[in-house]
C-alpha cells in the first residue's frame, strides 16, 4: 500500500496516533506511537530506537549484549501493507516495522528480517510456505486481591462457556473482520475461562504480522470490557495449557498448487510434504527454543496435555507435536497440512515460522525421510521401544530448548550470530531469573505479558 493510502485512511478514521509495533527477543509486543502530525516523514525514514532494545527480556532487565548497549540506534520503519487501524483503541492504528540500521539496510537483530530471508530461500524453489495460528487463551478477570479467576468454569467445548463469553467473542470477530484478518473458528477450549480461535492461512510474512495483530487484538478487546485475556501457555498449574499451533504446507508460487498434497498417497501427504516434515522433526527440540520459548512454556509441554512431549510425528495425533491432520471431503488438496503443536503465543513469530521454514528446507535440501508415524500416545510406548525408534522427550525446560537451539547449526546458521547471541542471551536471562522465584512469580510474569 502506498503511503498517501495509509495517510488517507488514517484521516478518514481520524487517527491521532498510528502504533509502530514490533516484537522482540522476549516476545513480547511493544510499540512506539506517532502523533499523525509527522507520521508522513515517520512512515518513510522511521522512529529512532535505542539498540538496547533487543537485548531487553521480558523482564525489563537489559542484558549484557556486545553492541546493544547505552549507545546507538536502530530505525523502526513501518511495512505499510501492514497498516491497519485498531478497532479495539480510541483513534489508534498500528502498524509492523522492520528493524533498520541507519544505513537502511535490515538491522542483524531484525526477526522479521530474518523471516523474510527464509521465506527467499523458499522462493528460489518457487515455492511460499503457508501459515496459520491457533490461539488458545484464557479469559479472565482481575480480583481485588489482584489475583486472576476465569470468566467460567465451563466444560469442552461447552455451549455455556460460549454464552458465558460471548458478548466479548462478539467483539473479537468484529475487531478482527476490521483488521481484515479471517477468523476461521472460535469455540471455548477445555481449561476454566478458556477459549480457542483459528484465524486464515497466508503467506509466511503475513500469517507472522498477523499474529502479532491477533495478539494485540485478544487482549486489547479484553481490556476494553474489562477482562484480562492471556496467551501464557500455563495460565495455571494443573490447568490446560494454552497452545500457539502453527498449520504449515507448501505452495507453488502462484498459489494454484499445494506441493503438501498428493491425491495418491493414502495421507495424501507427497513426497515434498514427507521430506519437510522430517527437517522440522530433526530440528524439533531446537525449534522449541524459539516457538515454545519462555519459562512458562515448559509447564505446559509435558505428556498427556494434548501439546506433543515427544519428538514424533502421526496422523490425527494430538499428542504429537507433529500432527498431520486427516483431510476434507471436497477439499483435499486445500487441507493438506502439518501442524507443530510444540508452539506458544509467547514466541516472536518471525523467528518461529522462520526457523520452521529453515528446519523444513534442511529436510528438503538433504531428501529426509521421515520415521514411521507414531499413531499412539508416544507415553503408552514402553520407554527401550521408543527410545529404539527414536522418540526421545522433548526439551523438558527452557533452559533445555536454549541449549538446543545453540547446539542446531541449521537454525543458528539460518539466525545469524547476531540474533543468535541476543535472542540466547535474553532468554537464558529469563530462565535464570524465573528459577530463583515462586510459581506465583511466574504466572503472574507471563499472565500480564503474553
Ligand atoms: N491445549 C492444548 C495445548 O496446550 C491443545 C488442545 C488441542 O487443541 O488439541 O496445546
Ligand atoms: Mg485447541
Amino acid at each position: 500500500m502506498p503511503i498517501e493510502d495509509v495517510l488517507q485512511k488514517a484521516d478518514e478514521a481520524g487517527l491521532r496516533l498510528v502504533r509502530f509495533l514490533w516484537c522482540g527477543n522476549d516476545g513480547t509486543v511493544r510499540a512506539k506511537a506517532s502523533s499523525r502530525h509527522g507520521l508522513e516523514g515517520r512512515l518513510r525514514a522511521g522512529i529512532g530506537l535505542t539498540v538496547a532494545m533487543q537485548a531487553m527480556n521480558s523482564l525489563d532487565q537489559l542484558q549484557p549484549v556486545e553492541g546493544m548497549g547505552p549507545v546507538g540506534e536502530v530505525r523502526l520503519v513501518p511495512d505499510p501493507d501492514t497498516f491497519r487501524v485498531l478497532p479495539y483503541a480510541p483513534a489508534a492504528g498500528a502498524v509492523l516495522v522492520d528493524h533498520l540500521g541507519l544505513d537502511g539496510e535490515p538491522a542483524r537483530v531484525c526477526q522479521r528480517s530474518f523471516l523474510k530471508r527464509q521465506a527467499a530461500r523458499l522462493a528460489e524453489r518457487d515455492v511460499v510456505l503457508e501459515a496459520s495460528f491457533e490461539n488458545e487463551f484464557t479469559l479472565s478477570v482481575q480480583d481485588e486481591s489482584g489475583g486472576f479467576r476465569p470468566v467460567d468454569e465451563s466444560l469442552c467445548f461447552s455451549t455455556i462457556g460460549m454464552t458465558a463469553s460471548q458478548e466479548y467473542v462478539e467483539a473479537l470477530a468484529d475487531a478482527l473482520e476490521r483488521q481484515e484478518i479471517e477468523l476461521e473458528q472460535y469455540y471455548a477450549e477445555l481449561g476454566h475461562g478458556q477459549q480457542e480461535i483459528s484465524t486464515g492461512h497466508a503467506p509466511a510474512l503475513r500469517a507472522a504480522d498477523e499474529q502479532i495483530l491477533v495478539r494485540e487484538t485478544i487482549r486489547g478487546v479484553a481490556a476494553q470490557m474489562g477482562y484480562v485475556a492471556s496467551l501464557a501457555p500455563k495460565p495455571w498449574p494443573e490447568a490446560a495449557g494454552n497452545g500457539g499451533h502453527i498449520h504449515f504446507s507448501l505452495w507453488s508460487k502462484d498459489g494454484s498448487r499445494n506441493l503438501f498434497h498428493d491425491a495418491s498417497r493414502v495421507d495424501r501427504l507427497s513426497g515434498e510434504g514427507r521430506g519437510f516434515i522430517a527437517g522440522v522433526l530433526a530440528h524439533l527440540p531446537g525449534l522449541c527454543g524459539l516457538a515454545a520459548p519462555s519459562f512458562n512454556s515448559y509447564h505446559r509441554i509435558v505428556p498427556q496435555y494434548w501439546a506433543g512431549a515427544f519428538t514424533a510425528w502421526g496422523h490425527d495425533n494430538r499428542e504429537a507435536p507433529l500432527r498431520v491432520p486427516s483431510v476434507f471431503a471436497g477439499m483435499e488438496e486445500a487441507s493438506t497440512n502439518a501442524e507443530l503443536k510444540a508452539a506458544d503465543a509467547t514466541c516472536n513469530p518471525y523467528l518461529a515460522v522462520g526457523g520452521l521454514i529453515a528446519a523444513g528446507l534442511d529436510g528438503l535440501e538433504h531428501g529426509l525421510e521421515p520415521p514411521e508415524p507414531v499413531e499412539v500416545d508416544p507415553v503408552t510406548i514402553p520407554d527401550a521401544e521408543r527410545e529404539a525408534r527414536g522418540i526421545h522427550r522433548l526439551p523438558a525446560t527452557q533452559e533445555e530448548a536454549l541449549d538446543a537451539l545453540e547446539a542446531d547449526a541449521v537454525l543458528t546458521t539460518a539466525l545469524g550470530p547476531v540474533l543468535t547471541d541476543s535472542y540466547l542471551a535474553v532468554r537464558r536471562s529469563e530462565w535464570s531469573a524465573y528459577s530463583l522465584q515462586d510459581p506465583e512469580f511466574e504466572q503472574r510474569g507471563h499472565f500480564l505479558k503474553y
